[in-house]
């Protein structure tokens, strides 16, 4: 499918429950044809905007843009997004193929029609040989693809997805999202995928949107959210960081750029406090001054040409470049 870049803007965007702020008035430009992920802990407001670009939930204030034009009043079906839910919620009763062709038959279009749109709709996510299947017959996995083309067969601008990939097991889960990724390429629209796992959103997304308490706390590309985090809660969430405190402000510092010494030789005196072996590397913590906890990640052979244990005394040191100024 070679469809037009369609973007998605966000103006203002605000949902109160009652007294509840959900979404405080939030602003974001999602780039034409990217996958963004809208990543932050549970209440932090992800799924509430991920329903107001869909039009499952009003919008309190402000509006939601799709290539310009407001489309927060409009009804789901004629906004050009499409929804996928965490649970799939098949209907039981139709095979795989009039799953798919469910929403084109409630819009009247005709048997052959929808039938074909279906099969081609199948054949995108790899499902063309089990169109004839029924919903109990299908693993989880597969499930989730019949969802995914329910909702692509309606041809979406942007496809929004809620916590996509929580029902699957581990390793479903990552063989899932790297279709998911292959998939948004190969059709050239935007996806906005709703997560609470750091890891996911780095292994997907182009964009990072970290939400934290209703609000936007930083968005940008996946490397500069990680790489050069704004606060220390971006920081910590993101993990792989340590936060220190030092006279000029508190810093990021990436677990991987912390090096060991010999106790007095580096930039803090701090004694191992947990050795954690974690196959590539080993992780080492240890507490400096100040009862500030300290982790560094060691490449294997790297520690075990230097071991240290619990309770010994180290030194810690890092680049200058890498320490990284926190927004307090
Ligand atoms: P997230 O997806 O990040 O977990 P939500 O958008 O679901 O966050 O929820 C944000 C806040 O709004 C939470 O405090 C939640 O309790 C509240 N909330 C969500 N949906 C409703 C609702 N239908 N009625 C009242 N409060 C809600």
């Amino acid at each position: 499918m070679n469809q037009p870049k369609y973007d998605l803007e966000l103006v203002n965007v605000t949902k109160c429950y009652g007294t509840t702020v959900a979404v405080d008035a939030i602003n974001h430009h999602f780039r034409p044809a990217s996958y963004t992920c809208l990543l932050g802990p549970s209440g932090c407001g992800k799924s509430s905007t991920l329903r107001m670009i869909a039009g499952h939930e009003t919008v309190s204030d402000g509006s939601v843009l799709l290539a310009g034009r407001d489309i927060s009043h409009l009804p789901p079906a004629r906004r050009g997004t499409a929804m996928m839910f965490q649970s799939y919620a098949l209907f039981p009763h139709l095979s795989v193929l009039d799953n798919v062709a469910f929403s084109q038959k409630m819009k009247g279009i005709d048997a052959p029609t929808r039938r074909r749109a279906a099969a081609e709709m199948l054949a995108l996510v790899d499902l063309a040989a089990l169109a004839d299947r029924m919903p109990d017959q299908l693993s989880g996995g597969q499930q989730q693809r019949v969802a995914l083309a329910r909702a692509l067969i309606t041809r979406p601008q942007v496809l929004l997805l809620d916590e996509p990939l929580s029902a699957l097991d581990p390793f479903l889960r990552i063989r899932m999202r790297a279709e998911l990724r292959k998939l948004q390429q190969e059709l050239g629209i935007s996806f906005v995928h709703v997560t609470h796992g750091q890891d996911e959103a780095l292994a997907l997304a182009d964009e990072i949107v970290v939400m934290n308490n209703a609000v936007i706390e930083q968005a940008g590309p996946a490397r500069d959210v990680f790489n050069a985090p704004r606060t220390e809660f971006v920081a910590r969430f993101m993990g792989g960081h340590n936060v220190i405190a030092l006279p000029e402000g508190h810093f990021a510092i990436r677990t991987d750029a912390v090096a060991l010494t010999a106790a007095a030789a580096g930039r803090l005196d701090a004694q191992v406090i947990a050795v954690e072996y974690q196959g590539t590397h080993v992780s080492v913590t240890a507490r400096a001054a100040g009862d500030q906890d300290i982790t560094a990640t060691v490449p294997d052979h790297q520690f075990f040409n230097h071991p240290s244990a619990p309770g010994d005394r180290i030194g810690l040191t890092w680049a200058q470049e890498s320490q990284h100024r926190l927004a307090s």
